[in-house]
């Protein structure tokens, strides 16, 4: 059939753009419900309003996932309005890379925020869900989104680094609880996605080099990182793929 998701309750947070957005859409027009979560309202209107215009369902969720209690909000507005989420793409991150000595550390402290504990907030939020529709014997999917920077060693990246690769391991470690409940456990660890997320970087040299890298190359696409949700949350419920390197194929 063409909506393996059909049934399916899915929450995306870092909707409003980049890889978040294009994974919306693709959930959607899945046949999944979608509960889109991030700050910027307007944004999430319209991709609400593209995803109801082409026959999906979704709902928009204006929060900052480094809030714990607005999360908690957020997940009991998600039981309200479209029932218990079995598909939880937890994808809110934000990469600024600076050499460490610059001590920018309120570019740490926001990587940290958000790529650590604004991910802990979505669990913590949504893994009743999760157990839920998992004891229901509905498929349900955990999916965060790490970064070749998980395992790389790249100058300059150290905190972003740290934040992803805290992700990749708790996924593994998340699997071993999880898995005997069901409930599947994800990563995807991408390479070079062209989307927002280098023009946050505050130093410029950084700022820079990144913007270099995503015009030498053909670099993903958000819809190609969607299709790679799409495809671990449509396998059969017995199957877990846990950890996906997915890179532009030119990118060394
Ligand atoms: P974008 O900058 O386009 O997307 C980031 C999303 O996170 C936006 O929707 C943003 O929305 C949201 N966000 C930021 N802060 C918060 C917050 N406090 N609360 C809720 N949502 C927030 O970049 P990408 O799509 O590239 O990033 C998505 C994920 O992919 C990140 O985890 C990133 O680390 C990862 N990644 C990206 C790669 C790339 O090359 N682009 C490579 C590997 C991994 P808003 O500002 O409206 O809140």
């Amino acid at each position: 059939t063409g909506t393996p998701l059909a049934g399916r309750v899915a929450v995306v947070s870092g909707a409003s753009s980049g890889i978040g957005a294009a994974t919306a859409l693709r959930l959607a027009e899945l046949g999944a419900s979608v509960a889109v979560l991030a700050r910027r309202k307007d944004r999430l209107e319209e991709l609400t309003a593209a995803i109801t215009a082409a026959g999906g369902t979704a709902i928009t969720i204006a929060v900052d996932v480094t809030g714990r209690d607005a999360v908690q909000d957020a997940a009991a507005q998600v039981a309200d309005r479209l029932g218990t989420a079995d598909l939880v793409v937890n994808n809110a991150g934000v990469q600024l890379i600076s050499p460490i000595t610059d001590l920018r550390q309120d570019d740490w402290q926001r990587q940290i925020d958000l790529n650590i504990t604004g991910v802990m907030n979505v669990i913590g939020a949504f893994l009743p869900h999760l157990t839920t529709a998992a004891e229901a014997g509905r498929p349900a999917d955990l999916i965060t989104t790490s970064s070749i920077a998980a395992t790389r060693i790249l100058e300059k990246f150290s905190v972003y680094s740290g934040t992803k690769a805290y992700i990749s391991h708790l996924t593994r470690l998340l699997r071993v609880e999880l898995g005997p409940k069901n409930i599947r456990v994800a990563t995807i660890e991408p390479g070079m996605v062209d989307t927002e997320l280098p023009s946050h970087v505050t130093d410029p040299d950084a700022g820079a080099l990144m913007e270099g890298l995503l015009t030498e190359i053909d670099p993903l696409q958000p819809a190609d990182v969607a299709e790679t949700v799409a495809f671990i949350a449509a396998s059969p419920r017995h199957v877990n793929l846990t950890e996906i390197t997915i890179l532009p194929t030119a990118q060394a």
